[in-house]
């Protein structure tokens, strides 16, 4: 027998492995309860599920065993009337996540660098470090605020510029918005400036800066099914990017990289606008009705957030004991207790019936440890 044991790149052999949650079906055994009885609230999944519509266009699509359309001509169609833009600056993806590991491949080599700003969506810096690039952190105020100068002085300091910017707005895990404004100011650094908007459909206020991107050579904005289409499961996202640099993502992208599942499912989607809608406006009644709520229990401090989820700073008490006690009750909610977000829960809105329930044993579990 050969003796060799081949050895990755070693910045590979020394990456630390990647802790991903749990399927939902080990969750479901582990507690002892069927999947209908968990309230999952730890992924900002939507509760509600797809459109029928998807349910109905998966059934009766008869073409599984024909590779998809490469450029996804149908889909960029329905999504240029959705975003409104042209579909020239639509590129289609496995999931948004997809399009941020292509972009790091696309723009990064060893020796580049990104910034972030942490407290954020993981992928980010992830992917980049993957492309052999560094990643400068720049980070968040207690509040959760964007440290603008820093950001810039980040630029005007580093040896080799900075490539790419990214930025979340919504953020996760705070649900905080970047103003037009800042977005603006960021646009003069000599970078590209990636826009998250994988919330931006629960968010009040200025809205989305897709319709800029034809005009800004530096900006693209990211979008998925994921949150408020109910398409986890399936993986489907996309970009909205200046033409010159879709040329580039056309040359580097997998040929079948979006599914014919996940573009029928997106699809159909489309063509079901006002139910999917009116179920955000329910998610965003229910995250604002959850917010309050929140307040009135002593042990947390709820943060006002614009995407479809809560974060909260639990007082008194770990955190991740919370987490436990309400997933023995069969609620799942996310936790964190690391820099930048030490002692924090973060809940996903869920159904009117999910919020009684998490809101009645959070009450119990606060109120229990408070007297004994
Ligand atoms: C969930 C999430 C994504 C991932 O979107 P997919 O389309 O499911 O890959 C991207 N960005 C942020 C900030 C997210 O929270």
């Amino acid at each position: 027998m050969p003796q060799h044991s081949p050895s990755p790149r070693p910045d590979i052999s020394q990456m630390e492995t990647y802790v991903a949650v749990k399927p939902f079906e080990v969750m479901s055994e582990e507690l002892g309860r069927d999947p209908a009885d968990i309230i999952k609230l730890d992924a900002n999944e939507n509760p509600y599920g797809p459109s029928p519509r998807v349910q109905e266009a998966l059934s009766a699509y008869p073409w599984l065993h024909i590779y998809p359309d490469p450029q996804q001509e149908q889909l960029r169609v329905a999504l240029a009337d959705y975003v409104g833009v042209s579909m020239e600056n639509i590129f289609p993806g496995h999931g948004a996540d997809e399009i941020i590991d292509l972009l790091c491949r696309v723009f990064l080599q060893p020796g580049d660098s990104i910034i972030t700003c942490p407290p954020t969506f993981g992928m980010y810096s992830f992917d980049a470090k993957l492309s052999g690039a560094r990643v400068i952190e720049v980070w968040r105020d207690e509040d959760f605020g964007l440290d603008v100068e820093g950001i810039e002085r980040a630029v005007a300091v580093a040896e080799t510029p900075p490539k790419i910017l990214f930025l979340t707005s919504p953020n996760n895990p705070d649900g905080g918005l970047v103003s037009h404004a800042t977005l603006r100011r960021l646009l003069q650094l000599p970078l590209l400036v990636v826009v998250d908007e994988a919330y931006i459909e629960f968010a009040e206020g200025e809205g989305s800066v897709a319709g800029w991107v034809p005009e800004t050579p530096n900006l693209a904005v990211l979008r998925t099914f994921s949150k408020w289409a109910g398409l986890a499961g399936l993986r489907l996202g996309y970009g909205i990017f200046p033409l010159a640099l879709m040329a580039h993502l056309w040359k580097c992208k997998q040929p079948y990289n979006v599914n014919v599942a996940a573009a029928v499912a997106g699809l159909a989607s489309l063509d079901d606008l006002p139910l999917l809608q009116a179920r955000v406006s329910t998610l965003k009644v229910e995250r604002d009705r959850m917010y309050t709520a929140l307040q009135q229990i002593p042990a947390l401090h709820p943060l006002p957030g614009q995407g479809n989820f809560i974060l909260c700073r639990v007082e008194g008490r770990p955190a991740a004991e919370l987490q436990r006690q309400l997933a023995a009750q069969g609620i799942l909610v996310r936790h964190y207790d690391k820099a930048g977000l030490r002692n924090y829960l973060r809940i996903s809105a869920g159904r009117p019936q999910d919020s009684e329930r998490l809101l009645a044993a959070l009450s119990r579990c606060t109120e229990l440890s408070t007297s004994s």
